[in-house]
């Protein structure tokens, strides 16, 4: 007996490493903030408000407004930064996010941030590219069920088969990936920058993955052979051509901007083709007088909230998953630090080099 508790006595300690603990046992769970609209948080909102008051109603905004001055302040207790999509609803994208933009915006800052801590208002796989940029940084989704139609539409082995089926020809995956599949590829684009990407390889033909529609379009801005997948956007591919042109019937001076993840027959009907911030670039040069932007709903009312003379119309489609971010969520994020995103590292080192490629380029 003796001689066993002496053996377990010199047995060597495990040492604890940073990432055997959780977000939570690194930093601590912190108290839930008084949610009440009081004078204070009145007074402390106000300015904040005024970017929203063409979008939500004021009657709204004490439910919203609580949630906004706990996150702020919580921000600046836990050196947090809040990346924000596009398609995130006004409240999130105007009044606690730091940085806004596209997927490619919202990389490239993300790699640029010092904070310890970065809360992903978006969907997984854009948490996932923070983490891979900011390897060292603890990157946060508030709810982990955010996913992607496109993201999901195909795996990493399914890269693989196409690699052995077109041997040679290099691979661009879409940002909206796994980082899994990132690993695979050789190089990331956007909806912003796909053309470039794709011409800056150099090659006569490219796998442009996984989204068919997008892949279409760069088909038609460039003299590269483009290999599609089978992949949509399960928001922008139920616009339809004949959806446009009523709208044109019914209002022949609306002009028509449309997200490339559409179907070639929408396309077809826009006045002009781009990613969600070549979109805003548009309304902010042109000022059109009444638009219609033929993508996810929250990018209307986010821009609309800082292009007052511009009249935007719907149609519009929801995603699911970008909705299922919201301010109590960020909020319960920054409290309990859940939920963390965790890249196995094999993966991660194969899938930073294909995103670094695409945010390195000079274009
Ligand atoms: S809008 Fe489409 S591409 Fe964007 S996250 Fe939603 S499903 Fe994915």
């Amino acid at each position: 007996m003796v001689f066993a508790s002496a053996a377990v006595l010199e047995r060597p300690r495990r040492i604890l490493r940073r990432d055997d603990l959780t977000a939570a046992e690194r930093f601590g769970v912190l108290p839930m903030p008084n949610l009440d609209f009081t004078p204070e948080v009145a007074a402390a909102t106000a300015h904040l408000y005024e970017r929203v008051k063409n979008v939500i109603p004021a009657i709204e905004w004490p439910v919203h407004a609580p949630y906004v001055k706990a996150i702020n302040d919580l921000k600046q207790v836990r050196n947090a930064v809040i990346l924000a999509h596009n398609y995130q609803t006004p409240e999130i994208y105007n009044c606690v996010a730091d940085v806004v933009g596209d997927s490619f915006a919202l990389a490239r800052e993300a790699a640029k941030s010092d904070a310890d801590i970065i809360v992903q208002g978006g969907v997984h796989f854009m948490a996932e590219t923070s983490k891979l940029l900011n390897p060292n940084k603890t990157v946060l989704i508030p709810d982990m069920r955010a996913g992607c139609s496109l993201a999901e539409s195909i795996t990493a082995e399914d890269v693989r088969a196409l690699k052995r089926k077109y041997p040679g020809v290099p691979v661009a995956v879409y940002v909206n990936t796994s980082a899994a599949v990132k690993a695979e590829a050789d190089i990331c684009l956007t909806s912003g920058n796909a053309v470039e990407v794709v011409e800056s390889l150099g090659a006569p033909e490219v796998l442009c993955l996984p989204d068919e529609y997008l892949a279409a379009w760069i088909a038609t801005q460039t003299k590269v052979k483009i290999i599609s997948w089978k992949g949509h956007c399960e928001v922008h591919e139920r616009f339809t051509g004949e959806e446009i042109r009523r709208l044109r019937d019914d209002d022949p001076s609306v002009t028509v901007l449309a997200h490339p993840e559409c179907p070639p027959d929408v396309l077809l009907e826009a006045d002009f083709t781009g990613s969600t911030a070549k979109m805003a670039d548009y309304v902010k040069m042109h000022k059109p007088k009444r638009v219609v932007m033929i993508t996810e709903c929250s990018m209307a009312d986010n821009i609309s909230a800082l292009s007052p003379d511009t009249e935007f119309l719907r149609p519009c489609n929801l995603c699911p998953h970008m909705k299922r971010i919201t301010l109590p969520k960020i909020l319960d994020s920054l409290l309990t630090m859940r939920e963390e995103i965790i890249i196995d590292s094999a993966i991660a080192v194969r899938a930073r080099r294909s995103v670094e490629r695409m945010v390195n380029l000079k274009i």
